[in-house]
């Protein structure tokens, strides 16, 4: 059999710990059979970002430009332990972070169903997107510690030399601040991102924020949201038999909870971080939900929502058992080839990867999946597999 040919190449982002061990097994057993597989590999394992100063983490973001997918497997984001583990330079940022701020936009998660896997929120009957923003607030931050009593002050320098000031607190004693920022350009491509999405997934639209605490920041999100819509989507939406519905981000928690699910929850950069996996788990699983971060011009980056999976790459290394599950390392890879295909015009490559999809799903509803879904499953006979036996039954369902 030949194998599908790819015209522009993915850019492909390795990673750390469990979810490298995974990544490669998912190339090895389940792409690079069927695909003469073109990217452009850069290495984000924490080791080569501190040989590098961090640098390829930007030039893999600037590729991403370039190109218009990337696929990304998860990275550590090192703290403390880290660095002595590592024995780092620095304490590098968020890789995530960093893409992020370079290719702006808005991530969607939207969580993975399957035959068998219920939402632990008995009235969730359809799946909820969380659309989150992907620039600024405290992931852009500067913070401060202070150790004694004095004043603080937020101050702006306009380029006309202006300054506006306002005193923040009067400290008596040690304590802390932080300073973040976002910018009307970012909040208005969010707005349209998650607009454009709602049209074309034809799902209804909610936002949450905190307006009434944070008269100026959150009601800058909330007016900018309402101009966009009111401007370029009000009618669309009529059309389409949609809504959109801003309210408290306290009121939307609750109303989501009461819901059937089915909607696309916008959520500011920090709400979306917390919810997604409030989200997924809830749905079953974090490592049932798919991620893409979409730019607002039109450049794709895709991802797992989860992290490193550092446990169980601990008993890995010393040898022992493990079942992690790979669905969302390989939605990933799924999401990006078919954008890329979609894009390129290679239906083989859209086919395979919808194929890819059908035949991981078809793995877990006849009861055959990893710990974490055996755990939480209805389905009765369940053979419960190791990681690299559920990516061989994959391939076998292929
Ligand atoms: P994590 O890797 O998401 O894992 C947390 C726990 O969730 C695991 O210990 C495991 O529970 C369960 N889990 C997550 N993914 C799973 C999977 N695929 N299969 C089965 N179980 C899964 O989060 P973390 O341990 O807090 O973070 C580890 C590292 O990941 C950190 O260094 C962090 O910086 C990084 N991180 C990266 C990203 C990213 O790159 N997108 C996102 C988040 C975190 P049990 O141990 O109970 O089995
Ligand atoms: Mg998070």
């Amino acid at each position: 059999m030949s194998k599908i040919q790819m015209i522009t190449p993915l850019v492909e982002m390795d990673g750390d710990e469990m979810t490298r061990v995974i990544w490669q097994m998912i190339k090895d057993k389940l792409l690079l059979p069927y695909i003469d597989l073109k990217t452009e590999y850069y290495d984000l394992g924490l080791k080569k970002r501190d040989e590098t100063n961090d640098q390829i983490t930007t030039l893999s973001a600037n590729a991403t430009k370039k190109y218009g997918v990337a696929v990304k497997c998860a990275t550590i984001t090192p703290n403390a332990d880290r660095v002595k583990e590592y024995g780092l330079k620095e304490m590098w940022k968020s890789p995530n972070g960093t893409i992020r701020a370079i290719l702006d936009g808005t991530v969607f998660r939207t969580p993975i169903t399957v035959k068998g896997i219920q939402p632990c929120v008995r009235n969730w009957k359809k799946p909820i997107t969380i659309a989150r923003h992907a620039y600024g607030d405290i992931y852009k931050n500067t913070e401060l510690r202070v150790t004694g009593g004095g004043k603080a002050y937020l101050s702006f320098e306009g380029e006309d030399g202006q300054v506006q000031k306002e005193e923040i607190h009067a400290f008596n004693g040690s304590g802390i601040l932080q300073g973040v920022h976002n910018t009307d350009r970012s909040i208005e491509s969010f707005a349209r991102a998650c607009f454009t999405y709602a049209l074309s997934e034809k799902k209804d639209l909610w936002f949450g924020a905190k307006d009434t605490i944070s008269k100026t920041y959150d009601a800058r999100f909330r007016a900018i949201f309402d101009d966009v819509y009111e401007q370029e989507y009000r009618e669309k939406f009529q059309v389409a038999d949609i809504t959109y519905f801003f309210s408290l981000i306290d009121d939307i928690v609750a109303r989501i909870m009461k819901s059937e699910g089915g909607m696309i929850w916008a959520c500011k950069n920090y709400d979306g971080d917390v919810m997604s996996d409030m989200v997924s788990s809830a749905f079953g699983s974090l490592a049932m939900m798919t991620s893409v971060l979409v730019s607002p011009d039109g450049v794709y980056e895709y991802e797992a929502a989860h992290g490193t999976v550092q446990r169980h790459y601990y008993k890995h290394l010393a040898g022992e058992e493990t079942s992690t599950n790979s669905v969302a390392t390989i939605f990933a890879w799924t999401g990006a080839l078919k954008k890329r295909g979609e894009l390129d015009g290679t239906e083989a490559l859209v086919r395979f990867a919808e194929k890819l999809e059908k035949a991981t799903l078809k793995t877990i509803a006849s009861g055959c999946m990893t710990k974490d879904l055996a755990l939480i499953t209805s389905l009765k006979n369940v053979q419960v597999v190791n990681t690299e036996g559920f990516l061989d039954a994959v391939a076998a369902a292929m």
